[in-house]
């Protein structure tokens, strides 16, 4: 069958396969043993890093194995989804501390990605929560993985993408909340300086995340409303509610153009009345926004979108954000998603991908004229030391991965010693040469 993952490119023939016992993983690989394979949870990653030759579903292995309710550890499946896993615990006062920008991932993924939320910079990344999990190696193997027993696997595996081995189980750290409310500011920003500025006078602020207008230029360059969040203490405990609207499959992509993004930034922009508004809002609207509709990627078309995210370091930021975003507004085809954090100290795990400095991610439609633009942005975010997402990535090259991800090398190693590479191998992991 063919698959891809929510920017819809690239579109690749598999073998999808669905474990719904540890048992049957163990017989998939052993019976696969030639071919090469991956995991794959609710494949919100964008492109092809949850897809190979035999692909293996693992959303079945979704059971809530334990909960140490006096200190909010939870062990649990990894094919348990955000979502669940924060429907079941928020009412009983508990969170994940590091949850992305849609609950539709599962636990799996959000290691394998080592995810980050609004809140890299006080919290870091997913891993930084996860106190251990089991790991099927290449040879059928169950592994317990910790910073203490088999570290260098464990630090493989958060940020490996898959490519070390099939993560069964994960025992997490929750922790307690008073409400499932968020006391809410929004702060409107004139210009890109006051942007960061702004964001930098909040770096104490729990949750801090700027939504840019890409669009616009001259005195508006890099204006954006900046969003800073804390848990409330008081609105009670509910939980999210299911979406009720969802984007046809045949959406024509034709509906997203310069113009139309245009109305929509000025509109987004100008919905703040005031320069700092303050409100309180449910979790979910503040952290899964896109989550509303369900199928949102429809919007771009059968074509599909790249979603393109790049962290540059601390050192480098002003300048080189200033460097990309005015080739991104000159090109006119960014959409209306551009968001912008902060990052905290990278951690130890060899292909985690932030860095302290800035992120910004943008979702651009898929034409003729993208790839080549994208070609020159990579080239600006190797000169000032950045990187791109793998989570996020559907093209990029290995050169430029190898470049900006300088301890491929040690994950190799690993992967070898464990025989992974002959085993876990995406159709992104082999355009990366690994
Ligand atoms: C709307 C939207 C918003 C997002 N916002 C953010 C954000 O704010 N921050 C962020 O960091 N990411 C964000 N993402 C990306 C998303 O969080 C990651 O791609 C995440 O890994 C997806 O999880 P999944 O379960 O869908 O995994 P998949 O997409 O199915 O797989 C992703 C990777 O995990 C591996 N994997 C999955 N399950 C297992 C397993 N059991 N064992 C081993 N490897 C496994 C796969 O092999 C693959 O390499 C966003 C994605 C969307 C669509």
């Amino acid at each position: 069958m063919q698959l891809y993952g929510w920017g819809k490119f690239p579109k690749v023939n598999t073998t999808l396969l669905y474990p719904h016992t540890i048992e049957q993983v163990l017989d998939l690989l052993s019976k696969n043993a030639s071919a090469q394979m991956i995991a794959r949870g609710l494949g919100r990653s964008y492109g092809d890093s949850a897809i190979a030759e035999n692909t293996l579903d693992c959303c079945d292995l979704d059971h809530f194995l334990d909960f140490d309710e006096a200190n909010g550890i939870l062990t649990c499946q990894a094919g348990v989804s955000i979502a669940t896993l924060l429907s079941t615990f928020a009412p009983k006062g508990w969170w994940l501390p590091v949850v992305p920008g849609t609950k539709h991932v599962t636990i799996g993924g959000a290691i394998a990605s080592d995810v980050h939320g609004k809140n890299h910079h006080i919290d870091g990344c997913f891993s930084h929560h996860v106190i251990s999990f089991k790991l099927i190696s290449a040879t059928g193997q169950i592994i317990t993985c910790s910073r203490k027993s088999h570290e260098e696997l464990f630090y493989a595996s958060c940020g490996g993408m898959g490519l070390t081995g099939i993560i069964l189980q994960a025992k997490l750290q929750l922790m307690p909340i008073k409400s499932s409310y968020i006391t809410h500011t929004l702060i409107k920003t004139k210009d890109l300086e006051e942007t960061i500025a702004i964001i930098d006078a909040h770096s104490g602020s729990r949750y801090c995340v700027a939504w840019l207008d890409c669009m616009s230029h001259g005195k508006h360059f890099g204006r954006s409303l900046v969003s800073l969040g804390e848990h409330a203490s008081t609105g009670g405990l509910d939980v999210h509610k299911k979406a009720h609207f969802s984007m046809p499959k045949f959406t024509p992509g034709v509906f997203l153009n310069q113009y139309t993004v245009k109305l929509f930034n000025f509109l987004y922009y100008n919905q703040a009345r005031h320069q700092c508004q303050k409100s309180i809002v449910h979790y979910d609207g503040f952290f899964f926004p896109l989550d509303k509709i369900c199928h949102a990627n429809n919007i771009y078309g059968n074509k599909g979108l790249i979603q393109y995210q790049f962290v540059l370091p601390q050192s480098n930021c002003q300048t080189g954000l200033a460097a990309i975003l005015k080739k991104i507004v000159a090109s006119k085809q960014a959409s209306f998603l551009s968001v912008l954090k902060s990052f905290g100290k990278s951690n130890d795990n060899y292909l985690s991908f932030p860095l302290q400095g800035y992120s910004l991610a943008l979702d651009f439609k898929i034409n003729k004229k993208l790839f080549p633009l994208l070609e020159q942005l990579d080239k600006l975010v190797l000169t000032y030391g950045g990187r791109l997402y793998l989570s996020k990535d559907a093209r990029m090259s290995e050169q430029l991965f190898k470049q900006s991800y300088p301890n491929w090398r040690q994950f190799q190693d690993i992967r070898q010693k464990y025989h992974a590479d002959k085993v876990f191998n995406s159709f992104q992991s082999a355009r990366l040469g690994l």
